[in-house]
């Protein structure tokens, strides 16, 4: 299949296996749909367990045998350079393209569809100079040298929402450490899975070194089970990672897993309304909120209660909704129409209680294809409503009021998640006190952005360990410890 260096071919309902583009072991297509005009953009094929275990057996003999975990850590390090590049320069390509795939906004599709993966794959290239693969210590009768060693095998299995950024919060660090890779997209974000597997190619990565699978749910688990694999980095939902999680237990893997999450926004008495109106979009609405770290439980104390509520109804409509391709356009389709009808489910839902419904709740007007819904927002929400327990994964949002910051913590706290959350406050100081305490993996104060080179993840249902940082290319290492009788420390 011939490309361009910056346009990739979409009609290929293949694999990317050893560096090669290869036919399907069964006849299952999907069609990628345009989330915006319903459109079929191009056909994919779906993986079977032979084609896991094909894409399996090419990973693990580019371990056992390739050149890539054998390489010095500067010859690595300039593979992934190049392959940064290759990404870099099929950027807006890539953007185009997942913004027909799923909706998010063209500008916000530029920086983390196209831009973003390819510096996480430059800063773990430079990363990895760092690490000190061999530390020589005393023992009781002689020396022991510690090495790290790469891990292994890493199956990489991503959800949709920022597909290629997620895929590197796992595969750069993998790859940077010497492990091979097995990637498995969502069949949403099928096609621009063919982007990276192009930049990897004309990169020059050893064959191997990082294999492309598309396949649902049944090829994601026969790849968690495969005995071929070492380590399992899963993001997902919460129901899904319980399966994957119990799975790589049983195969005794090494497993992270980054799930749900039903994160708090924490406004307290003395924010200051123009901060919160500025934040609210990066914090409850990012990507139309298919964002796992959505903040998508505002708290606001009574005092205060009707300006939270004015502001988030304010920033609601003025959103303007339609085309994600309209740079005029903040905010564009859900992801597929089967996701829309999840979230008019929770709407529903959420009418049926004694939830004020404030603005949205339905089809925007004029707006009669593609997967679209109005911002939404339900006022005087118990914590206890389905709506404020269950991630809904889009723009729904529940304002629950509290008495005073001891009511806030514990209603914050009481959830079965804790992935994200803000507190704002005109007192940073004590906003940082507050973030404190809340039981959750990452906290913004006045404002949410992901620090890429901080460690991020989840606890209790959202989720197992940590990536990104340096935590996550300490990740795809493994020690070992050589017990030698001589004094190697003296000579
Ligand atoms: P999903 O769980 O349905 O699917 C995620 C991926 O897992 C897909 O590639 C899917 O094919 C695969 N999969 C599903 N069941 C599997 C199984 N039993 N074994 C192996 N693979 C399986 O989730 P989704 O709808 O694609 O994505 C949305 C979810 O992802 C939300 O819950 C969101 O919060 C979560 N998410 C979490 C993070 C994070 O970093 N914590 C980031 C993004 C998304």
């Amino acid at each position: 299949m011939s490309t361009t260096a910056n346009e990739t071919e979409l009609g290929r309902p293949q694999f990317f296996i050893n560096n090669e583009w290869v036919a399907p072991a069964g006849g299952e297509l999907h069609d990628a749909i345009d989330a915006a005009t319903e459109e079929v953009i191009a056909v994919a094929a779906m993986a079977t367990e032979a084609d896991m275990d094909a894409a399996v057996r090419a990973a693990r003999d580019a371990f056992d045998r390739g050149p890539w975990p054998r390489m010095t850590l500067q010859e690595r390090s300039a593979a992934l350079h190049r392959f940064a590049d290759e990404l870099e320069k099929r950027s807006d390509f890539t953007a185009q393209l997942v913004t027909r795939e799923i909706g998010t906004t063209i500008g916000m599709s530029t920086i983390l569809n196209g831009q973003a993966p390819a510096m996480q794959i430059r800063y773990y290239a430079d990363l990895v100079l760092d690490v000190e693969l061999e530390k020589v210590q005393p023992s009781m009768f002689g020396s022991t040298i510690v090495r790290k060693e790469p891990l292994g095998v890493a199956a990489v299995i991503v959800p949709w929402n920022y597909p290629h950024s997620i895929a590197m919060f796992n595969v750069a660090p993998a790859l940077a450490a010497g492990c091979t890779v097995v990637l498995k997209p969502s069949p949403e974000t099928a096609l621009d899975s063919y982007v990276l597997a192009d930049a990897a190619r004309d990169a020059g990565l050893p064959a191997g070194v990082l294999n492309i699978v598309l396949g649902g749910r049944e090829a994601g688990a026969a790849l968690v089970s495969h005995p071929g694999v070492d380590k399992v980095a899963f993001t997902g939902s919460t129901e899904a990672g319980r399966k994957v999680g119990e799975a790589a237990g049983r195969g005794l893997k090494h497993v992270i897993l980054e799930l749900g999450g039903k994160s708090a926004s924490i406004v307290l008495e003395d924010a200051s309304m123009e901060t919160f109106y500025a934040g609210i979009g990066a914090s409850s609405f990012m990507n139309n909120s298919q964002t796992c770290t959505t903040a998508s439980r505002v708290l606001a104390p009574r005092s205060r209660y009707d300006d939270v509520v004015e502001t988030l109804k304010t920033w609601c409509t003025d959103q303007v909704i339609g085309d994600p391709f309209d740079p005029a356009v903040t905010m564009g389709p859900m992801a597929s129409k089967h996701h829309l009808a999840r979230i008019n489910e929770h709407i529903e839902a959420a009418r049926q209680t004694s939830a004020r419904l404030i603005t949205g709740g339905g089809r925007p007007a004029g707006l009669d294809r593609g997967w679209y819904v109005e911002p939404t927002i339900f006022a005087d929400v118990d914590n206890g409503d389905r709506l404020a327990r269950e991630e809904v994964f889009g723009p729904v949002i529940a304002v629950i009021p509290y008495d005073d910051e001891v009511e806030a913590l514990r209603l914050a706290n009481d959830s079965d998640f804790g992935l994200g959350g803000v507190v704002w406050s005109a007192d940073e100081q004590h906003a940082i006190e507050v973030a404190r305490q809340i039981r959750t993996g990452a906290v913004g104060i006045n404002y949410w952005g992901l620090d890429m080179n901080a460690p991020f993840g989840g606890v209790k249902a959202s989720g197992v360990g940590r990536e990104l940082g340096s935590v996550g290319l300490d990740n795809y290492f493994e020690y070992k410890s050589i017990y030698a009788s001589a004094d190697l420390l003296n000579g």
